[in-house]
């Protein structure tokens, strides 16, 4: 059988009593929409992370969405971001009527180069958007400082850094607002779409509570700002609560695989990952880097382990946002990265056998090149 970068099967046999129960919760409860399930992690996913509110959505892209326009952002405004992240991020962006303006990353973590942040603010910057790549997240403490210095709203893209800490400190605890989504691959993933917004003060969890229900208030039928059906499903809640409370054990589970492939390669030509000063990594993707990618891929698939890469074509090289003006060569490390990077399988019921096969086949490849 083909061995993938992702998969949930072998954990679904695992975890089936609970997950299977979990369904039936919600099916016998009475109440199939904004029930109990959502309420209750709501409250266990914001305590999790130690912030004030949380609003459960329908999907990571929609908690962008909801999380610009509750913080005010739209036509005209302009949200800084980088080009090396899931197209999501920047059609969110898009969807609210705001435009993108990117900066380039480091290049040995693949994250915002906050030292450029300053260069590209003008009157009409009115967010950051810092993307937590990969499991690790950005220079906050630097992006702070400019935050308060120019009086902008933080809006941490945390899609790929459930439970990543920086100097101790957890991811989405560290702007006005974060973004998640509980796609199916994710650190934390439920079994289909899913997402939430974390928030500090009580307006904007108000306002994206109304603009995920219509941009009602829930019972009163009345629209005060026109919003959206952007709703968890009470599902996917409830198995969500039940993977909140495994969330440790799998980031455990995913370093113990880092840590292998990460002595595995040591003193081989394939860069793999650096961690920042202060970050505690949670590898949503392990990725690492060669100059013979391509090449190595296809090797690979030779032998059944398929590869992926997370993201082949930086979204300013992307036809959708050619209007955004950002030619070939403007954002230098980005483009550089994307042409040599690629992941290896990486999720938490991977089996050591599985990853030895993945670190023998890896090392004959790398002799031949
Ligand atoms: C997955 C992801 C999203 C989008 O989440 P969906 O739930 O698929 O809409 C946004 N940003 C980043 C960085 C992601 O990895």
């Amino acid at each position: 059988m083909t061995l993938s970068v992702w998969g949930y099967l072998p954990e679904f046999e695992k975890e089936r009593d609970d997950i299977m129960d979990a369904v039936e919760t919600v099916f016998r409860s009475g109440r199939l929409i904004l029930g109990e399930s959502v309420k209750a992690f709501e409250r266990e996913f914001a305590a999790y992370h130690g912030v004030p509110h949380c609003v459960g959505v329908d999907n990571g892209t929609n908690a962008i969405v909801l999380a610009l326009r509750a913080l005010g952002i739209g036509a005209g405004d302009e949200v800084i971001t980088v080009s090396n992240t899931a197209a999501p991020t920047v059609l969110a962006i898009d969807a609210v009527g705001a435009t993108p303006v990117f900066v380039d990353v480091h290049p040995d973590t693949y994250l915002m180069n906050v030292d450029q942040v300053e260069s590209v603010i003008t009157e009409r910057t009115k967010c950051l958007l810092p993307v937590h790549l990969y499991g690790q997240c950005v220079d906050m403490d630097a992006l702070r400082a400019i935050a308060s210095k120019h009086g902008l709203p933080i809006l941490e893209d945390c899609a790929q850094a459930h439970g990543a800490t920086y100097h101790g400190r957890i991811a989405g605890s560290m702007g006005d607002c974060a973004a998640y989504s509980f796609y199916p691959t994710k650190v934390l993933g439920a079994y289909g779409d899913g997402g939430a917004v974390l928030s500090n003060d009580a307006e904007t969890d108000a306002r994206l509570r109304r603009l995920r229900y219509y941009g009602m208030e829930s019972v009163y039928y009345v629209v005060e700002t026109p919003g959206y059906n952007s709703r968890l499903d009470e599902v996917q809640a409830e198995i969500l609560r039940r993977k909140l409370t495994r969330l440790g054990d799998y980031i455990a589970r995913r370093r113990t695989i880092a840590a292998r492939y990460a002595e595995a390669f040591a003193g081989t030509e394939l860069i793999t990952p650096t961690v920042a000063p202060g970050n505690e990594h949670v590898y949503y993707v392990y990725v690492v880097r060669h100059p013979a990618r391509d090449r190595i891929i296809a090797e690979l698939k030779k032998h059944d382990i398929s590869l992926n890469i997370s993201y082949p074509w930086p979204v300013h090289t992307q036809s959708g946002f050619a209007h955004l003006g950002y030619g070939k060569g403007s954002l230098p490390v980005t483009e550089n990265t994307a042409d040599q990077i690629f992941s290896l399988p990486m999720y938490p019921s991977l089996g050591d056998s599985e990853q030895e096969r993945v670190i023998d086949t890896l090392h004959r490849v790398l002799a031949t090149l």
